[in-house]
């Protein structure tokens, strides 16, 4: 499988190159609506999940063939990016390589550790998740591994911000009836007030999530978290551009290295094949349904596709 991805339209990064540094899915948290679908099982070791020097060789290759045409490198993928043992390492190799900005998506709980505070500091934007102002919350919305606790993690967020210079933004998934109500923002409000991030991103779902009954918060909701989580809070819409799979040599291992990372919505998909031709594309997605390899779900009244192997609840 492919570590490089895309790139793929970020309304918060431009177009962005992706690395995928884990596989799918290894992650520490089971989020309610986490479009990867669930964490069976949940995954909490720090290791070398793929040979760093392999991913960098990757990258190396892929670089050549996008120069010019991307805003950013981010470390993001089928899990949380920080259970890689090297990457920062990693980070710095980017950073050695390229004058494109690096970014990591991470969900930030292992921020506590001085080891990844020390990794992360070397790229350019870090972006942590923190979508719950109480530990009972965190509990339900994101479904941590039990280590580290809630107030262990929130204070990872505040001892990276001391130390970190590049562009600190955190992203809240507003879930309707779980962190959109008064009492839920008003809590987050206060951690924010603590962590002091550069940016507050308010993204709401809206791909396939693991739980079927997790919905975006109405327009009420969204006016209420943008009042009171004040001026650094901004909410972000989905970006609308187009996936540019050009890298790739055939529209196979293209629908496959995109959707390990990225369910997609049936029509972009379909639009981001278009260089192969209807008859190819349909043929493709017609033998990748037939394998086993690829699932197809409706979500939000819109047809998604997904790798066979992410766990959806049943709606
Ligand atoms: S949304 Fe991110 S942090 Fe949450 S379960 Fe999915 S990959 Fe993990």
């Amino acid at each position: 499988m492919q570590h490089v991805f895309g790139p793929v339209p970020s309304r918060r990064l431009g177009q962005s190159l992706g690395i995928d540094p884990v596989v799918p899915k290894t992650c520490n948290w089971n989020c309610v609506y986490c479009q990867l679908g669930r964490s069976e099982p949940m995954v909490a070791e720090r290791r070398e999940y793929v040979p760093a020097e392999a991913i960098v060789a990757e990258l190396a290759e892929r670089l050549e063939h996008y120069e010019g045409r991307i805003d950013w490198v981010t470390f993001v993928g089928s899990g949380e990016t920080t259970l890689h043992s090297r990457l920062g390492w990693m980070i710095r190799q980017v950073k050695a390589m390229t004058e494109i900005p690096v970014a990591v998506i991470t969900n930030g709980s292992l921020l506590y550790l001085p080891k990844v505070r020390v990794e992360l500091v070397a790229a350019d934007a870090v972006l942590p998740t923190l979508d719950a102002g109480t530990p009972d919350l965190y509990r339900r919305l994101n479904r941590p591994w039990p280590t580290p606790d809630y107030e262990t993690y929130v204070q990872g967020l505040v001892d990276f911000r001391d130390i970190y210079q590049g562009y600190y933004w955190l992203e809240i998934m507003l879930v309707r009836d779980l962190n959109d109500t008064v009492t839920a923002l008003q809590a987050l409000a206060s951690q924010i007030a603590r962590i002091r991030p550069d940016k507050v991103h308010l993204t709401l779902p809206e791909r396939p999530p693991a739980e079927p009954w997790v919905q975006p918060p109405d327009a009420e909701g969204l006016m209420r978290a943008e009042a009171i989580l004040g001026q650094v809070a901004e909410v972000v819409h989905p970006a609308r551009g187009a996936f540019d799979l050009s890298g790739y040599t055939n529209p196979t291992e293209a629908v496959l290295a995109v959707l390990a990372r990225h369910p997609m919505r049936e029509s972009e998909l379909i639009a981001a094949l278009a260089r192969w031709g209807d008859e190819v594309v349909q043929e493709t997605l017609q033998a990748l349904r037939a394998s086993g390899q690829t699932q197809v779900l409706e979500r939000y009244g819109t047809r998604f596709w997904s790798l066979a192997q992410a766990h959806y609840a049943k709606k």
